[in-house]
């Protein structure tokens, strides 16, 4: 009950703070709206699930927007990669993946399944496990053909290039390497926003936790000089973001654009270069499609010519996408690009809880506890 009373007096501190760099602003220009990004789906849900939007307008703070970013690599990841998983998995490769890819809806159904869950339903094999290791340790037992599904942002790339390094991969199990970065992502977002703007450009950041316990602050030291806007690395817990927003508008009111770390339990500068030089010594960047994006430079990771016996789409033949031959790959009438831009809210799209819901989703962004349709969905809205 102590630690409760003491958050709770913290929240009110920082909703004080953030009310008056808020009123601070205004008195500079009434109509002008701040608009700050959370680029993790793990900052959304905390916002969305704590009602922080709420809490800010109730405040009075009324001159700043929380928009969502393209923090959820689920929702990112082409569809063409989802339909070769299906197809795979329906000539009796054993598909490994993470739940939330196994409904993630493909744009072209494969042999009539749409997601990996129906070409499991189909009789193909796949599996859902939490992490590229437990993969392998189900891989050992058998001796099928194999392919992880290797989906996500800079977080899981160490686990699995320390397992190649480490030679703990069996030779019948691929790894489809799908890790996108998310520095380039964040440059690519705000300069799509800033080009063509809907309304405001984004005028601060809050950068993601998890990526920068590998990435470290310095990773978006670029972003905060080249737009000249605050960048603030915050951890997951309410007064975390709050924290992060009332360090945002402080250095708005000053005149300020700098990388701050929050997140001090866990994030450091450097970040983790033992990671980052495993990551290094496996994988090279490369040019990298985002599902309904298009193809963002250098935000992607492919495994070096060294490593290639590992490598899924080239043991099973499966040419990787290129920007000839990328499509637009979201459904009719799905937001997700504008969702994961910051240029629309899932309300603004028209299938929102009437086509496309939790139970039957037509686009990513309503499958993944990372998408910002699904957290909307899940908790009634935008918190
Ligand atoms: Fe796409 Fe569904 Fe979100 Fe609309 S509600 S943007 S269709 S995921």
């Amino acid at each position: 009950e102590l630690a409760f009373r003491r958050k709770t007096a913290v929240t009110s501190t920082l909703i004080r703070s953030i009310r008056k760099y808020s009123e601070e602003l205004k008195a500079r220009d009434r109509d002008y709206v701040y608009k700050v990004m959370d680029f993790c789906g793990t900052h959304e849900w905390t916002i969305v699930h704590f009602g922080l939007r709420s809490l800010l307008g109730k405040a009075g703070v009324d001159n700043v927007e929380l928009v969502a970013g393209p923090g959820c690599p689920v929702c990112v990841t082409p569809s063409y990669y989802i339909e070769q998983s299906i197809k795979l998995a329906l000539e009796g490769v054993v598909i490994y993946t993470y739940g939330d890819v196994f409904k993630v809806p493909a744009l072209r159904p494969v042999k009539g399944a749409r997601t990996l869950a129906e070409a499991r339903a189909l009789g193909g094999d796949v599996r859902i496990v939490h992490s590229f290791l437990h993969a392998i340790m189900d891989a050992r037992r058998h001796n099928k053909p194999s392919a992880f599904v290797g989906i996500g942002f800079e977080t899981v790339a160490p686990g699995y290039s320390e397992a190649i390094l480490k030679g703990l991969v069996p030779g019948h199990l691929k790894l489809m390497p799908l890790v996108k970065l998310t520095p380039p992502a964040m440059f690519y977002t705000l300069e799509v926003v800033r080009e063509k703007p809907t309304d405001f450009p984004i005028s601060g950041v809050i950068a993601p936790g998890h990526v920068s316990t590998i990435v470290g602050g310095k990773a978006w030291r670029p972003v905060a000089e080249h737009f000249e806007i605050p960048v603030v690395v915050a951890g997951f817990e309410p007064n975390d973001v709050l924290m992060a927003v009332a360090e945002i508008l402080r250095q708005l009111a000053r005149g300020e654009h700098k990388v701050v770390i929050e997140y001090t339990r866990a994030v450091t500068w450097e970040g983790d270069l033992k990671a980052q030089s495993s990551i290094r010594t496996v994988f090279e960047t490369v040019d990298s499609a985002w599902r309904g994006i298009g193809y963002i430079p250098k935000s992607g990771l492919a495994l070096r010519d060294e490593f290639k016996e590992h490598d899924a789409l080239e043991y099973f033949g499966i040419p990787d996408l290129t920007p000839e031959t990328w499509r637009y790959d979201l459904p009719a009438n799905c937001k997700c690009a504008e969702v994961n831009l910051g240029k629309a809210k899932p309300t603004d799209c028209p299938l929102f809880m009437k086509a496309c819901t939790p139970d039957r989703p037509i686009g990513p962004c309503m499958v993944s506890v990372e998408g910002t349709c699904a957290i909307w969905a899940r908790f009634g809205g935008g918190g």
